[in-house]
C-alpha cells in the first residue's frame, strides 16, 4: 500500500468526502487505513471501575482507495510517484509538483 501512517490525505467519496486529516493507522491485509477525524463512530460507554462512562469518539477504518495524498504545496489531492534518489533511497513525491511528501 502507498499510503503510510502520518500521511496527510483528503477523502474522495462518501459521507466524509472532502474531509482532510492524518492517517492514524494503515491495516494493509484489510486495505484500509484510519485518518483522523473520518468515519467517526460515537459510542457510549458505562461507567467501570476503570473508566469514566460517556460518549467516546474513535475513528473508523475506511477503504484506502477511498482517499488520496494532499499536497501541501498544490493545496489538492495530488497523485505521487516514486522517486530513486542517487544514494538509492526511494522516496514519494507529488506527481503534480515533484515535491517530497515523506517530510515531516
Ligand atoms: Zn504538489
Amino acid at each position: 500500500m502507498r499510503i503510510k501512517k502520518d500521511d496527510l490525505v483528503i477523502v474522495l467519496s462518501g459521507s466524509d468526502k472532502g474531509k482532510k486529516g492524518k492517517v492514524l493507522r494503515v491495516i494493509p491485509d484489510e486495505g484500509k487505513v484510519v485518518v483522523q477525524n473520518v468515519s467517526v463512530a460515537k459510542r457510549h460507554t458505562r461507567p467501570s471501575k476503570t473508566k469514566k462512562g460517556g460518549i467516546v469518539s474513535q475513528e473508523s477504518p475506511i477503504f484506502a482507495e477511498k482517499v488520496m495524498i494532499y499536497c501541501p504545496d498544490c493545496k489538492e489531492a495530488v497523485k505521487m510517484k516514486t522517486k530513486i534518489l542517487d544514494n538509492n533511497e526511494r522516496i514519494r513525491v507529488c506527481a503534480r509538483c515533484g515535491e517530497e511528501l515523506d517530510k515531516k
